[in-house]
């Protein structure tokens, strides 16, 4: 990889942001270095990335990870990510995502910013990127950058914003039927398919992570049937909003600031 392309951020986007022009349709002066930048890696080509630097100077990589490329799965495409994350140098990772919702008491639009998870995906390659490493799971979200976006998610108007909440993963790309949803409910707060393995596989790198989700819809036999009309709506309406909290916390955040990440990668003892 150029050295013109090393970032110690990344936005690895979904979607919440899929229905805009990210970063520059937040009006936010984040300024596009580079894009369409594809590159090799172990677990075969990476998604198109691009390369910006946002007003408060930070250089970031972002791609988009919503959307299932023909012949590569959701697994590998997160192996192919992360590999092009590690070689680039990030440290710090935003994801961001569409949910549905396990807990009765959230509503579409509402944001969730989750600090716990619980992996139910069946078919991702549970090789790590770098290796080498015992991942503890104890606190799997960074609370500096969480943080950044709970402060940021609250100064925007729009829903509602919680700045906690499990979230179940699931394989997709389908949704889940009633009685899987029945299964989980008691789990988790929301129900979503990308924050396995990218978590995970962010700690393997040495990188910080957090999550911005948007609820998008009831998950099957919560409160009410969805409506597939207000799913469209949220993601064409709510995409600029997503993109100006994201910009916002990674500029606010203190890279400074401790927050415990590193002390849960130990040298593996096998
Ligand atoms: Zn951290």
């Amino acid at each position: 990889m150029a050295e013109s392309h090393a970032a110690t951020w990344a936005v690895i986007g979904g979607s919440g942001t899929h229905g805009c022009d990210f970063p520059e349709a937040a009006g936010s002066g984040a300024r596009i270095l580079d894009e369409g930048l594809v590159f090799e890696t172990p677990a075969g080509q990476s998604p198109p990335f691009s390369l910006f630097e946002t007003a408060g100077g930070k250089r970031v990589l972002h791609m988009q990870l919503h959307g299932w490329r023909a012949g590569v799965t959701r697994g590998q495409a997160s192996q192919q990510v992360f590999h092009v994350l590690a070689r680039a140098g990030v440290k710090r990772i935003i994801s961001e995502a569409g949910v549905g919702s396990l807990n009765h008491l959230l509503d579409p639009r509402d944001i969730v910013i989750p600090d716990d998870f619980i992996d139910l995906t069946t078919h991702r390659d549970p090789a790590p990127v770098a290796g080498g490493r015992l991942l503890i799971m104890r606190d799997p979200v960074c609370p500096v950058v969480a943080g950044a976006l709970l402060e940021a998610a609250r100064g925007q108007a729009g829903g509602r914003v919680f700045g906690r909440g499990t979230c179940v993963v699931t394989e997709g790309p389908r949704f889940e039927s009633r009685a899987e949803i029945r299964m989980m409910q008691p789990h988790g707060d929301v129900i979503g398919q990308s924050m396995c393995p990218e978590v995970w596989l962010a700690r393997d790198i040495g990188a910080h992570y957090a999550a911005l989700y948007i609820v998008v819809n009831y998950a099957e036999g919560v409160v009410r049937d969805w409506e597939h009309e207000v799913l469209k709506e949220i993601f064409e309406e709510d995409a600029v909003r997503q993109s100006r909290i994201i910009l916002q916390a990674i500029d606010a955040v203190d890279e400074t600031a401790g927050c415990g990440c590193g002390e849960l990668s130990k040298d593996t003892l096998l």
